[in-house]
């Protein structure tokens, strides 16, 4: 809880992690807000949060850019300059999501699943990755699920096509009542089928379908290793628990996974 002193890991337990997940074949990681927190994104609820702030959209808001595409358009393109995606604009990856992209370059992790739509796993550098909420920076095909940068979409007509199949675009952000992209689902199922060991970043992995990912894994007799500053509703599940922020966690265990790795094949 908030109000709890806060502890941070020792180096005998970041050491004990990353035996364990030395010893796994298909690490992967879940990650989520604490993570884009920690790189000075305010998450969306609670105190300070940026919907408390600026208002929480409507839970039908998918519903509503169906009815009115383009009006659902003109109204973002309103807001684009607005204080709520300022810290977005000018976030930049923090050790953490470093760590992450250093330990899938070394071979070791396989695969994320970020609930974060802030755009930092792939500013790290992270190939192997799926944003379950999509991405801020994106553009998706509602038809064919293309994803598009805002400089291969013209927006002088709303709603965008899709230049591949002549399909609605939307932001790839997945609104309320949007159903996750299928294709994004379907990697997460594959990735996660294949897993024995999560480590699970910066989430209490209480949001479904990512928490589902994490507990399937450990139901099949797999590995979880949190990450996390405080004891949340998946602490039950995790076989070891590391206290503190990514920042400064996953890059000690980075660390301690390529020394221990390197002193084994020496
Ligand atoms: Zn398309």
């Amino acid at each position: 809880m908030p109000n709890e002193e806060a502890k941070i890991a020792t180096d005998e337990e970041i050491a004990t992690a990353a035996e364990v997940i030395l010893r796994a074949h298909y690490p992967i990681a879940l990650t989520g807000a604490g993570m884009s927190v920690e790189s000075g994104i305010p998450p969306f609820r609670g105190p300070g949060g940026l919907w408390t702030k600026y208002g929480e959209p409507p839970m039908n808001q998918f519903q509503r850019f169906m009815e009115n595409p383009k009006k659902a358009w003109e109204e973002r393109m309103s807001r684009q300059n607005d204080e709520l995606f300022k810290p977005l604009k000018v976030a930049k990856p923090n050790p953490g999501h470093t760590a992450l992209a250093e330990l899938e370059a070394m071979g070791i992790l396989r695969f994320v699943i970020t609930q974060n739509v802030d755009d930092l796993h792939r500013q790290a550098g992270q190939k192997a990755l799926a944003e379950i909420h999509g991405n801020w920076k994106l553009m998706r095909c509602l038809d064919c699920t293309s994803r598009f940068g805002s400089e291969e979409i013209s927006l002088e007509v709303l709603p965008p096509k899709c230049p591949k199949c002549g399909g609605m675009v939307k932001n790839d952000t997945v609104s309320f009542g949007e159903p996750i992209p299928t294709d994004v689902l379907l990697r997460c199922q594959d990735h996660s089928a294949r897993a024995d060991l999560v480590i699970v970043a910066g989430t209490s992995a209480t949001v479904y379908p990512a928490a589902g990912f994490a507990i399937e894994v450990k139901q099949r007799g797999g590995v979880l290793v949190e990450v996390n500053l405080y004891e949340s509703e998946i602490t039950a599940y995790c076989n070891v628990s590391l206290r503190g922020g990514s920042a400064n966690v996953l890059p000690r265990l980075t660390k301690a996974i390529s020394e221990r790795r390197r002193a084994k094949l020496s």
